[in-house]
């Protein structure tokens, strides 16, 4: 078997990664296919956190651009992180991955409240850990909570999985003949401007000395094709 190029990681899924082609919520179909990406990867003996976003189903700014109140809004957002947090964590079961969820927001009938000694324990354990709830607090994504974690537990890298293969010069959907970086430095990602994780999580990042991979994560075995030091991907060091 590969040896794979990390022991811990930490991988953010965004909301929008989980609804597939629909215009809301979950496509199960592509929560099961990515939960199989990560069994690969647990399989090779990796230490897994995950840190799951919520844009599938509310982002706080919907509800403050409609005139109501933005802390409610963040409110409503956390809490969709921890409906997809749930949804993903059911795919990993019925892959007979051991899971847990641990919310940044205490809602003990649900899931496990945060904390770093719990979460150690469990990555220890073999568990694969889905963070929920974001930060906890309004006013922050969950791009910062996956920074943040990364620095908690001691990840050695944060897989940033995105609907392309890497940070491009301009967004290649729009721009056919915009270029992939192999590799940059979280300064020149933060003075370009590049739109990779927001400025605040690429500051913990950089703060903490954590790379950040960017890859396709509808690529199938794409995670895995990275943790054995293949795959097509953008590397984010100092
Ligand atoms: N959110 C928040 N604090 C956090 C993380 C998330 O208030 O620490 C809220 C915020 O309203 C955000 C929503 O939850 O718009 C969904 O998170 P995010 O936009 O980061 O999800 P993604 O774009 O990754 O799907």
């Amino acid at each position: 078997m590969t040896n794979p190029i990390f022991k811990r990681v930490l991988l953010k899924v965004s909301g929008e990664a989980l609804m597939g082609n629909q215009g809301f919520g979950i496509d199960v179909a592509v929560a099961d296919r990515i939960a199989s990406d990560i069994a690969d990867v647990r399989a090779m003996g990796v230490e897994i956190g995950i840190v799951v976003g919520g844009g599938n189903i509310f982002r706080g700014v919907a509800v403050a651009s409609k005139g109501g109140e933005r802390v409610t809004g963040d409110h409503m957002g956390m809490l969709g992180t921890v409906i997809n947090a749930l949804a993903l964590a059911t795919s990993l079961r019925k892959l007979n991955v051991d899971t847990v969820v641990l919310s940044a927001i205490a809602m003990p009938e649900i899931c496990e409240s945060f904390s770093q000694r719990a979460t150690r324990a469990h990555l220890d354990a073999g568990r694969v850990v889905i963070f929920a709830g974001g930060t906890g607090n309004p006013f922050f994504t969950t791009d910062s909570a996956a920074a943040l974690r990364a620095a908690e537990i001691g990840a050695e890298a944060i897989f940033k999985g995105t609907q392309v293969d890497g940070i491009y010069s301009a967004d290649p959907k729009k721009v056919p003949d915009a270029t992939r970086f192999d590799s940059l430095t979280h300064h020149e990602v933060l003075q370009r401007g590049l739109q990779v994780m927001d400025v605040a999580a690429v500051a913990v990042a950089r703060e903490n000395n954590i790379p950040i991979i960017v890859f396709s994560i509808h690529e199938r075995a794409g995670f895995g094709q990275i943790m054995a030091g293949a795959g097509r991907r953008t590397i984010v060091t100092e």
